[in-house]
């Protein structure tokens, strides 16, 4: 390692860097740094027991078994050996000193660092204090192998998802098409509404009943209760682990009474909870750096000097639209996009370093169709739908605010949607972006 760098300098590019968190993040991150010409020696940290694998397909592909797990895999160790990235699979990160800019690892090691990136993600939310039925949950290969095995084979079993957000939705789209019966329970009266607006939101709802799909809206569990074979609520087995940890709950593979605060019940032989995520920062207490939901960066991905993050667990100052805000993305565009920005901004440093100013996409594929979103657009926006209608869930919407184009969502339209992203980059105009669509 070289002697400290003064506040803002570039990193030497024979120095060190350490990246913690070896997903898609992280592994961009590492292979930006190579391209741009750091020579240095460079850690890739990852907790997980495998190289850094992709995650979209777990709901989709792996989930409905058309591919096998392993080719979920983003990098093999001989491509991490040719770009001279040293990961060891399984080993996690326990505390940081930013100021130090030192790591040290559960199993004692400790590593000091001219440069420290910070792609740890995110982990699912269990329901609180719902009893002691089983949760399952959708992040790591793990989670996915688990779900399959529930699912697969079991034609007519009835799956209860909990939470219509975009995980929970591709989870019951394919375990619909893997031939079980499947609820969606979700406790906002219309899906999606935070991110999409009520009317596209209520387009995507309609999917799910329109594939056979039974979605209650408004509707909140309140328990989960784990029933004896023969139907009967068994023992309580205690409560499951709180807060952010994987799949919690009792009773593996025994069918569940999922309760609603309306008073009353679903019986489910599985249920998946998509309710959202935490960034996962609990190793980052006493860092010196500030967490709020996420780790909090600068416009640049600077966390502090010497520290940047990177994917879903950055929330970055995002200077956009005439405006700035700070925003926690979790799309995998966006986090590939960071890993890059972040590799880029150590090299520069903090007093050259660019900001981070993405064009978020996102993608879900549902029965069929993808469902896709560029831009940022927000849910008070104005909604104009130029391509299709929203009742035969085939249309493009637009997005705008103030006058600008925000962004534009998609079902079924995957080349009329991405006609609007030059405009989004350009920053173009509520009236242009219409102008386009009316030719
Ligand atoms: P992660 O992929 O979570 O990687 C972080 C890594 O850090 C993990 O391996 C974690 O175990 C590790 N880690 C955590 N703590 C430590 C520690 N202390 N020490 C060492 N390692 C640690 N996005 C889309 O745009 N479209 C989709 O269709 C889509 N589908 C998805 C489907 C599923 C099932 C999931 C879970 C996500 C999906 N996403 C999708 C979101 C996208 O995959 C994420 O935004 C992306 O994976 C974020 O990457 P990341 O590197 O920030 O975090």
């Amino acid at each position: 390692m070289s002697p400290p760098a003064a506040a803002g300098d570039p990193l030497p590019l024979d120095g060190r860097v350490v990246v913690i968190g070896a997903g898609l993040a992280g592994l961009r991150a590492a292979e930006a740094l190579r391209a741009g010409g750091f020579s240095g020696s460079l850690e890739l940290v990852g907790d997980e027991p495998h190289p850094p694998y992709d995650r979209p397909p777990l709901s989709k592909q792996v989930l409905a078994g058309t591919w096998p797990p392993e080719r979920t895999t983003l990098v093999d160790g001989a491509r991490l050996a040719e770009l001279g990235i040293h990961h060891e699979p399984g080993r996690a990160a326990a505390r940081l000193d930013a100021e130090a800019r030192r790591v040290e690892l559960e199993d004692g090691a400790v590593m000091e660092a001219d440069g420290i990136v910070v792609a740890t993600g995110a982990r699912p939310r269990s329901l609180p204090g719902a009893g002691a039925g089983e949760q399952l949950v959708l992040r790591t290969l793990e989670d996915a192998a688990i779900l399959r095995a529930r699912v697969e084979g079991s034609a007519g079993a009835h799956v209860v998802v909990v939470g219509a957000g975009f995980i929970g939705s591709e989870v019951a789209a394919t375990c619909k098409g893997l031939g079980c019966s499947v609820t969606v329970l979700e406790v906002a009266r219309t899906p999606l509404v935070a991110a999409l607006g009520e009317e596209v939101g209520a387009a995507c709802a309609s999917m799910h009943e329109r594939n056979g799909v039974e979605l209650r809206t408004g509707a909140a569990v309140v328990a989960l209760t784990p029933l004896g074979p023969s139907g009967v609520a068994g023992p309580p087995a205690g409560e499951p682990p709180a807060g952010d940890g994987p799949a919690a709950g009792g009773s593996a593979g025994a069918p569940t009474q999922v309760e609603l605060a309306d008073g009353s019940s679903v019986r489910a032989d599985v249920v998946v909870v998509g309710i959202g995520v935490v960034p996962t920062t609990g190793w980052l207490a006493g860092s010196g750096l500030t967490l709020d939901n996420g780790v909090v960066c600068d416009h640049a991905l600077f966390a502090a000097d010497g520290v940047v993050a990177a994917g879903d667990v950055a929330r970055w100052s995002w200077r956009h639209d005439g405006r700035e805000e700070l925003v926690r993305i979790e799309h995998w565009q966006v986090a590939a996009d960071a890993g890059a920005a972040a590799a880029a901004a150590l090299l520069h440093g903090r007093a050259a370093a660019a900001d981070f100013d993405p064009v978020p996409y996102f993608w879900s594929d549902q029965y069929g169709l993808k469902v896709q979103m560029v831009g940022h657009p927000g849910p008070t926006d104005e909604v104009e739908v130029v391509d299709g209608t929203l009742a035969d869930e085939r249309f493009v919407a637009l997005y705008g605010r103030a006058g600008r184009l925000t962004g534009a969502v998609g079902i079924g339209r995957p080349r009329q949607l991405m006609a609007y992203r030059p405009l989004l980059v350009a920053g173009a105009t509520w009236e242009e972006a219409l102008r386009v669509h009316r030719g």
